[in-house]
C-alpha cells in the first residue's frame, strides 16, 4: 500500500510505502494529495468503564477504543483504569494504549469505591508497582476544602516511580494540589484548575505537561449548576473552569506542553477537546499538536517519518485551516492496516 500527501505538522509531501507496521519513505511525492496526520491523540480517556467505580469489562474497552478509532484516535493515555490486570495484551486492532494501572486513592479522595485504595505511607509503593507499564496515576487531591497528598509523600512517590523508569500523572484541581504536583516534579498535571500561574515556568522547566480536559468540566458544569450542591462548591468548579481559560493561553506562552485530553463519554471526541484549547488561546497548530503528534512524541511514538509507524489518518482539507476538519477523516491507517 501507498501512503503519499501533504504531512502535518511539517507541511512537506511524503510518498510511503507501508512496510508491515512501518512506514518506508518511496516514491516522488508531489504538493497535492490529502493532508496527514499521525493520528489523533487522547491523552487523558478511560476505557473499560462508564463511571470509575465500574467494574473493568473487556468489551466495553473494546467498545470505547473502537469509538476512538472510527474517529481517528489512533493513540489513547489512559491515565487510571479500573482494569486490575497489569500484562493484559494489546488488542492489535484497536489505538496504541499507553498504560497507567489503577487510580490510586488515599483516604478522603477520589469517588466512593473507586480505584486502589490505599494510605499515604503505602503510596509510593503502590504507585511503582502500578507504573509497571509505564504510568501511574495518583489523585493528588478532592474537594476544595480537603488537604491534598501532602508534598513530601507526593515528592518520595514520583521519586520511587521516576527511578523505575516510570512516569506520574497527578490528578489535581486545587490551587494547592497543583503547587504539590508541580514541586513534587509530576511529569503531568490532569485537570490543573486553579493553577497557580506563577508555577508555569517550573513546569516548563521540569517537563511537567498540562491535560487541562476542558470536555469533562464542560459536562461538569452543565450538571453541577442542575444540581442541589452547596453555592461554595458550585463557585468552586465554575470559578476553575473560568480559570482554565487564561492557565491553557499563558500555559502555551510559558513553553509547557499543552496537552488534549477528554476524560469524557462516549470516547473518541478528542477534535471537541482541541476546539477547547483553541478557544482559550492556543494557536490552532499547537492545539491540533496536541491532540495528535506533539501528544505521540511525548508517548514515545514517532510521526509520520520513514521508519515511522504506519499510523496515518487522511483528510481532505487542511486542518490547520479549518478544524472542523478533523470531524471528517477519509481515511484512517492503524498499525498498517486501512480500518476506514
Ligand atoms: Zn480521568
Amino acid at each position: 500500500m501507498r501512503i503519499w500527501g501533504i504531512a502535518l505538522p511539517a507541511r512537506t509531501p511524503v510518498s510511503f510505502v507501508v512496510d508491515g507496521e512501518r512506514l518506508r519513505a518511496s516514491g516522488s511525492s508531489t504538493s497535492d494529495g490529502p493532508w496527514l496526520l499521525p493520528g489523533l491523540a487522547d491523552v487523558h480517556s478511560h476505557p473499560g468503564t462508564e463511571a470509575p467505580a465500574d467494574e473493568y469489562a473487556h468489551e466495553v474497552f473494546r467498545r470505547h477504543m473502537l469509538a476512538h478509532r472510527a474517529a481517528g484516535v489512533l493513540t489513547v493515555r489512559s491515565p487510571g483504569s479500573a482494569d486490575p490486570v497489569r500484562d493484559r495484551p494489546d488488542d492489535l486492532d484497536l489505538p496504541r494504549l499507553a498504560r497507567s494501572g489503577q487510580w490510586l486513592a488515599t483516604p478522603g479522595r477520589f469517588f466512593p469505591d473507586a480505584g486502589r485504595r490505599i494510605s499515604e505511607s503505602e503510596l509510593p509503593e503502590a504507585a511503582v508497582e502500578e507504573a509497571a507499564l509505564g504510568w501511574c496515576k495518583v489523585i493528588g487531591d478532592w474537594m476544595p476544602d480537603d488537604p491534598p497528598v501532602p508534598l513530601d509523600v507526593l515528592t518520595a512517590t514520583v521519586d520511587a516511580v521516576h527511578a523505575v523508569g516510570g512516569r506520574v500523572a497527578v490528578h489535581c484541581q486545587t490551587a494547592e494540589g497543583c503547587r504539590n504536583a508541580v514541586l513534587a516534579g509530576a511529569d503531568s498535571l490532569e485537570h490543573g484548575m486553579h493553577l497557580d500561574h506563577s508555577l508555569l515556568p517550573r513546569m516548563a522547566a521540569q517537563g511537567t505537561a498540562l491535560v487541562p480536559t476542558f470536555s469533562a468540566f464542560a459536562k461538569s458544569i452543565e450538571n453541577i449548576e442542575a444540581s442541589s450542591a452547596d453555592q461554595r462548591l458550585k463557585d468552586w468548579i465554575r470559578d476553575g473552569w473560568e480559570h482554565a481559560f487564561p492557565t491553557v493561553r499563558a500555559a502555551h506562552e510559558a513553553g509547557v506542553t499543552v496537552l488534549a485530553g477528554t476524560d469524557n463519554k462516549p470516547c473518541g471526541q478528542v477534535a471537541a477537546e482541541i476546539s477547547w484549547l483553541v478557544e482559550a488561546g492556543m494557536p490552532v497548530e499547537a492545539a491540533i499538536g496536541a491532540g495528535s503528534w506533539t501528544a505521540r512524541a511525548w508517548l514515545g511514538l514517532p510521526g509520520l517519518v520513514d521508519g515511522g509507524f504506519a499510523d496515518v489518518v487522511a483528510y481532505d482539507a487542511d486542518p490547520t485551516e479549518d478544524p472542523d476538519v478533523l470531524l471528517r477523516p477519509k481515511q484512517i491507517v492503524l498499525r498498517g492496516k486501512v480500518v476506514v
